[in-house]
C-alpha cells in the first residue's frame, strides 16, 4: 500500500507526471501509461481511465468550438470557407493538445481517491 499522494492531481495531470511523486513520467509514447513509476514505483498497471478523458474533452471542446463559431458568425459574418477551415482544425488541435493532460488528471484523481480500478490486491 502506498502513502496518500501529496501531489496536486491537477498539476501532475497537466504535466503528465506520476500522481504519487509528481516526478516520474506518466506516459510512454502518446497515451500509453507506464506500468510502474520509474521514480517512486507506484503501480499504474491497473490504472485505467477508460473513455473518461475523451468524453470530457468532446463536451468541453465541443462547447468552446460551437460557441466560438456562433459568436464569429454573428459578430463578423466571415465567408463560409473561414468556418470550414478554422473550426475543424481548432477542434482537432484542442482535442489532441488536451488529451494527455486530461488523461493524466483523470488517472491522478483515480489514484488520489483510490478508485476501485486502481486498487491492488495488497490494499
Ligand atoms: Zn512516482
Amino acid at each position: 500500500m502506498t502513502a496518500q499522494p501529496t501531489v496536486n492531481p491537477f498539476w501532475a495531470g497537466a504535466r503528465s507526471r506520476c500522481p504519487s511523486c509528481g516526478r516520474g513520467a506518466l506516459f510512454q509514447g502518446f497515451l500509453t501509461v507506464v506500468p510502474t513509476c520509474a521514480v517512486c514505483g507506484l503501480d499504474l498497471a491497473k490504472a485505467d481511465s477508460g473513455d473518461g478523458p475523451a468524453v470530457f474533452l468532446i463536451m468541453i471542446v465541443g462547447f468552446i468550438v460551437v460557441f466560438a463559431a456562433l459568436f464569429t458568425e454573428i459578430a463578423v459574418r466571415p465567408p463560409i470557407w473561414v468556418h470550414l477551415l478554422l473550426w475543424p482544425v481548432l477542434a482537432v488541435g484542442l482535442c489532441f493538445g488536451m488529451l494527455r493532460p486530461a488523461k493524466g488528471l483523470m488517472l491522478a484523481a483515480q489514484v488520489r481517491n483510490k478508485a476501485a480500478e486502481h486498487r491492488s490486491d495488497h490494499d
